[in-house]
């Protein structure tokens, strides 16, 4: 049994994951004692790790890829956001030893957006490129901002067609391919594939951007993604990277451990500094 609460983030690969710092800035700006460690842990092994985590007096569990789905089917009950997302990337144990799970992933991203950004979400045309599990957990935080219209454009069209249907009655909700994206314009186009992290781009046609909309990518990484820099070619307003997203996820999880909100700005601002040359 640990003697201050431990809290973990499961993933694999975890080695660059930016979890443990956060949370132990948020620990240390809010007086509050814990330990948070990162454990490097397969899907095949995740049944095993959770278990022993709890067994041991673990307090909560953040699961980053490739585990959110597992963790989903883990919880003993879930949050709305989380049934309807299919994935799960906090784990709390309650006080009747259950595991409630949540996802933070989209409401990091809403706060980012609406409270750091200064953006109004409602009846503005919003595009999400593509439709894999961070796009899943962002879709009903967004259409909950009542924008005018959501599309979801993926390589494989049918993942993009299906998921939108799963949504179709919390909004204005279509799925479709990057081909049917000609011709059509958005103020926030949202990139939730995993392209940037390979420095590529899904096939975005010239006018996509409507004048003074904005771009932001859910990958971030010490360099602007790939992403971000067509943002900053079409004469995005602000063209951001998910780093402000990850605090706020973090944070939002740390709230349902702790009770507490700490606050996510100066944590934000230290990690944005320390990936300036
Ligand atoms: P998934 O593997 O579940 O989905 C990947 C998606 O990217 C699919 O829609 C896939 O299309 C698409 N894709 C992959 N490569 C390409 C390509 N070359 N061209 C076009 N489309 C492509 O990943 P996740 O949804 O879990 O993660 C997506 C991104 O979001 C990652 O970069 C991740 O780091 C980021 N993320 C950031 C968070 C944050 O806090 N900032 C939180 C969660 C995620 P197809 O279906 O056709 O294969």
């Amino acid at each position: 049994m640990t003697l201050i609460d431990h809290y973990a983030v499961f993933g694999h690969p975890i080695k660059h994951s930016k979890s443990p710092r956060i949370h132990r800035l948020f620990a240390e700006q809010t007086g509050q004692a814990l330990e948070y460690t990162a454990q490097d842990v397969p899907a095949e092994q995740f049944q095993r790790a959770v278990t022993t985590f709890f067994a041991e007096g673990g307090k909560g569990l953040n699961c980053t890829v490739p585990l959110k789905e597992l963790a989903w089917s883990y919880a003993d009950h879930k949050t709305e956001r989380a049934q309807q997302s299919k994935a799960v990337n906090t784990l709390a144990l309650q006080a009747d030893g259950s595991l409630l799970g949540d996802n933070t992933d989209g409401i990091g991203l809403v706060t980012d957006l609406i409270a750091n950004h200064g953006l109004d979400l409602s009846e503005i045309r919003i595009l999400i490129l593509g439709a894999g599990g961070a796009s899943r957990g962002i879709i009903l935080p967004l259409l909950k901002q009542a924008p005018q219209t959501l599309v979801i454009a993926n390589r494989t069209v049918d993942k993009a067609v299906n998921l939108a249907a799963e949504f179709h009655n919390k909004g204005s909700i279509t799925g479709c391919g990057f081909d049917d994206l000609n011709n059509r314009q958005f103020d926030l186009i949202l990139n939730a594939t995993s392209a940037s992290l390979s420095g590529q781009l899904p096939p975005l046609p010239a006018g996509l951007l409507a004048t003074g909309g904005h771009c932001y990518d859910l990958a971030y990484g010490n360099e602007p993604t790939a992403f971000v820099r067509w943002g900053l070619e079409n004469h995005a307003a602000k063209s951001l990277d998910g780093l402000g997203m990850l605090v706020e996820q973090a944070a939002e999880a740390f709230f349902i451990w702790r009770g507490i909100r700490p606050q996510t700005q100066p944590v934000i601002e230290l990690l944005d500094a320390e990936r300036k040359p």
